[in-house]
């Protein structure tokens, strides 16, 4: 077996010349390794410093246009002659047995990715990047050392000192030459797994990475090739949308978003006060917001960068930074003596939001929108709502249903299987009024008028405090029960849940995801890209809220403070701009 050593480099001739020599001295015999380096357009002599060195046969040298590392490694690979190829960069020192190491495993593993891992150079000079640097490597060790089992998706990435069979490499393709200068590795790592290969890491496969980028290549060079690339990635591979750090910078309530597009339509200014915090810190020896104002930097550059490659900041928001609040209602009607006051809203207050809503250029729409949407397909409104209701009361097909006839709007209703036609005996059990519900025949009615029914379990069990047994039986039971009461296919419904009290458990999401694709909590929040389908937030609409309450509920998903909503979503939101973004 024979493998093939590729190396891009783009004007680092003399970072080169340190970690070259590494490679070339490689414990293999001559016909079992070839070390191939593609000058990506250099214009600082690379090209012909590597002409002259003049080494052994199994050094080959290409020039090819700057075009990317992503191209430069894909015309070496098909220039290539091993059975493995062993993707290394200009930046990395090797160990003499690297390519050995490599080799030797896909001997033990055919069709696998093999990995070794990446360790920052002991030379930094402590400054701002080489903290940054050290930063992210210990994250990433963190999360690699010992690691035995590769996960979907953190694993399935091809970074530098990986290593796969030449046949399989052609097979994918190769790499996707359209990503530039970032997370081309990701997106291949991406297809060999769908593609089936196995992933292997070896824990003493190390190689060092010497770090020689400025701040400024960081903060605007790098934030801006990311921001491009994490949207082309997110749109080629739809499923890694809600992973996305660009999803989270492209979502979050109005204000946020404000304070987002402020310093983005101030880029300029923004970047300058902040390459200066950059400065100041660094020079104060404060470490942790010395990176935490570079990472600000490269923050803003990615999100310019995402805003670039989507056209706009409009389309991007719709592409990734949708938002849906969904509104729960319980009982609408008239309040009944004995009844949970807080939980029955009465119809003129339920007008009213209604109307509210259309005033303010809310456009209802069904869970299944939601859910194409989040996974890839489809388009939303500007303003998409959800409207729920819960325990399917009798008393929607009167005050509720025909509002919302006359509008066209779609709600949805979760319904106590065994108390079709029945009452709220799981509330009456605690000393609350009976109130009834919805029977078959209202059920198959609205259904056919446009309201969509979903499963609130068979008897409103709390289903943290049951048997997984009874779980199953609780959550299939009602589904059955749902589709014989509508008597078609429950595709035709809503194939959603909605946990009765909002208990639930890893384990009750597990029994409820064999049998409905999504599913309603009622921890307040608004949703977005990232919210798991099975555990959407919900805000809870209770007799005392006015439309002050609505517009936060809305805005934030629940009736808090404003000064209190404000700091808290405001810091929030500077966190997750700033503070959290990874590189
Ligand atoms: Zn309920």
């Amino acid at each position: 077996m024979k493998i093939s050593i590729i190396i891009p480099t783009f004007d680092r001739c003399k970072l080169l010349q340190r970690t070259l020599p590494t490679i070339l001295a490689q414990k293999l015999k001559g016909g079992e390794f070839e070390i191939l380096v593609v000058s990506d357009g250099c214009t600082d002599g690379t090209f012909s410093w590597l002409k002259e060195l003049n080494e052994a046969s199994f050094l080959r040298v290409f020039e090819q246009p700057n075009r990317g590392p992503g191209a430069a490694r894909n015309y070496a690979a098909h220039e290539a002659t091993g059975d493995v190829l062993l993707f290394l960069d200009d930046d990395l020192v090797c160990l003499p047995n690297l390519a050995q190491q490599h080799l030797t495993a896909h001997q033990k593993f055919p069709h696998s990715v093999v990995s070794g891992l990446v360790r920052l150079a002991d030379e930094g000079t402590g400054n701002v990047v080489h903290w940054h640097f050290e930063d992210i490597h210990r994250k990433y060790l963190l999360r690699m050392v010992g690691k035995t089992t590769p996960q979907w998706p953190y694993d399935a990435v091809f970074y530098a000192n990986s290593s796969v069979p030449r046949a399989d490499f052609l097979a994918c393709g190769g790499y996707d030459e359209g990503f530039g200068l970032a997370l081309e590795d990701v997106e291949l790592g991406v297809r060999f797994w769908k593609a089936g290969l196995h992933f292997h890491l070896l824990q003493d496969a190390v190689t060092e990475h010497i770090h020689v980028k400025s701040a400024n290549a960081i903060a605007r060079i790098d934030g801006e090739a990311y921001g491009r690339s994490e949207y082309r990635l997110v749109n080629k591979h739809k499923g890694l949308r809600p992973l996305a750090e660009i999803t989270r910078l492209s979502s979050g309530p109005f204000h946020v978003q404000w304070v987002r597009h402020t310093a983005l339509a101030l880029l300029p200014l923004s970047d300058l006060c902040l390459m200066f915090l950059t400065a100041v810190t660094e020079m104060a020896r404060a470490r942790g917001m010395a990176v935490q104002m570079l990472r600000y930097r490269h923050a803003l550059w990615r999100l310019h960068g995402a805003i670039k490659a989507a056209g706009n900041s409009t389309t991007l928001q719709q592409v990734l930074g949708q938002r849906l609040p969904v509104l729960l209602y319980h009982h609408v009607g008239p309040l009944l003596p004995g009844a949970f006051a807080a939980l029955t809203v009465t119809p003129e207050d339920f007008t009213e939001h209604m109307e509210w809503l259309h005033l303010h250029g809310f456009i209802p729409v069904r869970p299944e929108d939601w859910e194409r949407w989040v996974n890839g397909e489809g388009v939303l409104p500007k303003n998409p709502i959800l409207i729920t209701f819960d325990d399917a009361y009798s008393d929607l097909a009167e005050f509720v249903f025909p509002i919302l006839e006359a509008r066209k709007w779609p709600a949805t209703v979760f319904v106590v299987t065994d108390e079709i036609g029945g009452s709220n005996s799981w509330d009456q059990a605690k000393g609350c009024a009976r109130i009834s519900c919805l029977n078959a025949a209202q059920i198959q009615d609205w259904a056919q008028r446009g309201i969509l029914f979903g499963a609130h379990s068979r008897s409103h069990a709390d289903l943290v405090t049951i048997g997984t047994e009874q779980i199953h039986h609780e959550v299939k039971g009602s589904k059955t029960s749902l589709m014989q009461t509508l008597s078609m296919s429950f595709s035709a419904v809503a194939n959603c849940f909605a946990y009765p009290y909002g208990s639930w458990s890893e384990n009750v999401r597990d029994v409820v995801a064999k049998d409905f694709k999504m599913a309603f909590t009622t921890k307040a929040g608004v949703n977005d890209c990232s919210t798991p389908l099975l555990e959407l937030k919900r805000a809870m609409v209770i007799r005392s809220h006015t439309l002050w309450s609505l517009r936060k509920l809305l805005a934030v998903g629940w009736d808090a403070p404003l000064i209190t909503t404000a700091a808290r979503k405001i810091w929030a939101g500077m966190r997750r701009l700033f503070v959290d973004a990874p590189l």
